[in-house]
């Protein structure tokens, strides 16, 4: 019986690349992929991926911009009037300002 095997080049150490070894599970444009090569898995888990990198990268960027405005809200304060007031009175105050 004739097995139609993964087309996948992949690539280990030692001699360069070798073809995947898995049965051929999805047949996309007369070529023959397994499971894990399969082109609509390989997109799926790379735009999973590439997800995952952007959530973690916006929320880093977020932390860094709210120290960003934090450093600039407290720019012109010096460091005894933050330690007299306190971090919150300090922020209460600014905000009754702002506010009003
Ligand atoms: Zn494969």
């Amino acid at each position: 019986m004739n097995v139609e095997r993964c087309c996948k080049q992949v690539f280990r150490t030692g001699w360069g690349g070798n073809n995947c070894t898995r049965k051929g599970t999805v047949e996309v444009n007369g070529k023959w992929y397994c499971w894990q090569h399969d082109p609509e898995r390989v997109k799926r888990e790379d735009k999973k991926r590439y997800q995952e990198w952007k959530d973690k990268n916006d929320a880093s960027n977020a932390v860094w911009h709210r120290r960003t405005l934090e450093r600039e809200v407290c720019q012109d304060v010096s460091t005894e009037e933050i330690e007299k007031l306190g971090a919150g009175g300090l922020l209460r105050m600014l905000l009754y300002e702002y506010r009003r």
